[in-house]
């Protein structure tokens, strides 16, 4: 018999397991989170899934979303945390002393992870979801329609439907694998895609209006507090919007500016190939993906946006040229 691989090892000797998804949750966490937790309890163990935040709405369908839990690791053997770059991600589920009491496997598909882990399984994949349909081979999990219906969910939210230049040939043979497996790819598609709320349409009309292009082609607006309320807006509301603002012709960079009620300022930044925002995000203490990154920063949203714009401009400036279109080569 080959020897079993580390996350095995590790999961064989669990009876329980913790899943963590990461705060202010996604497709791709919540949906790896819940696969893997599937496929954990398909082997006979006893598993959670925990997040410090709310899971948005349009992930409701996905099976076992419901029992989703804010409660910290209490008696399970085994954590494993997922799609989080570090662990301020883990937000109110971290506790420094109980992370050091049990192995914590981490992982995750981002350029910018820390590594905290006692066994790190990070791989720049296009989703933590790519990487966990990977493993379950490995783990002796036999693939079902619950397990291929949380991951490819993963997959469809990180790439945006395979849209983004993290699509990879391997992204589309796991979708072919998991549609196989029965997961609906357009019903996937219409659930996170095409549900959008009347709230949401205010915060964006309030949050257009605001916009500003700045001559290095960073298209940025900001969303104070009060545009929130005004617009009757929560904070799934915001999400998306810097997506929308990158698909503007003259943004090379977009970023968005959110306050908080903590006094910080949360960042949503993308680019073209070729501008890497994951080391603006880095230096502002966040992190993501060279075309997908964000920070979560301290200090008032003048104040934080303006130094932020500032970083933005002069990434754009050192651009190496423009990305090849869809057409060269
Ligand atoms: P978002 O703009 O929230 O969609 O996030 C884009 C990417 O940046 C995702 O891959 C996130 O995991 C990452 N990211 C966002 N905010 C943070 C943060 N505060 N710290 C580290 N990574 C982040
Ligand atoms: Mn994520
Ligand atoms: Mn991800």
């Amino acid at each position: 018999m080959p020897n079993p691989s580390e996350l095995r090892a590790l999961a064989d000797e669990a009876a329980s397991v913790v899943v963590i998804a990461h705060i202010a949750p996604d497709g791709d966490t919540i949906g790896s989170a819940l696969g893997l937790a599937w496929a954990l309890r398909q082997l006979g163990k006893r598993a959670r899934v925990a997040c410090a935040d709310p899971s948005p709405r349009e992930l409701a369908f996905l099976p076992g979303v419901g029992d989703i839990s804010a409660e910290p690791p209490e008696d399970e053997d085994l954590i494993i945390v997922v799609d989080a770059s570090d662990v301020e991600r883990i937000g109110s589920l971290y506790d420094a002393q109980v992370f050091a009491t049990r192995p914590v496997v981490n992982i995750d598909h981002h350029i910018t992870n820390q590594r905290y882990g006692t066994l790190n399984l990070v791989t720049q994949r296009s989703s933590t979801a790519e990487l966990i349909l990977d493993q379950l081979t490995d783990l002796g999990v036999t693939l079902d329609l619950t397990i291929a219906t949380c991951l490819l969910t993963g997959l469809v939210t990180d790439t945006r439907g395979f849209t983004t230049s993290n699509t990879t040939p391997a992204s589309l043979e796991a979708a072919v694998v998991l549609t196989r497996a029965g997961a609906l790819l357009p019903a996937i598609n219409d659930a996170v895609f095409n549900h959008r709320s009347i709230t949401l349409l205010r915060l964006w009309g309030a949050a257009f209006v605001a916009t500003r292009l700045e001559e290095e082609g960073v298209l940025w607006t900001e969303l104070p507090l009060t545009m929130l309320a005004q617009a009757g807006a929560d904070l799934a509301d915001a999400k998306g919007l810097v997506n929308f603002l990158s698909s503007i012709d003259e943004a090379r960079i977009s970023a968005t500016f959110r306050e908080t009620p903590e006094g910080k300022v949360d960042v949503s930044l993308r680019s073209v190939p070729g501008i890497d925002v994951s080391q603006v995000a880095m230096r502002f203490g966040g992190g993501g993906h060279p075309q997908a990154a964000g920070c979560l920063v301290p200090g008032t949203l003048g104040d934080v946006r303006s130094r932020i714009v500032q970083a933005l401009r002069e990434a754009a400036r050192q651009d190496r040229g423009p990305a090849p279109g869809p057409g060269v080569g």
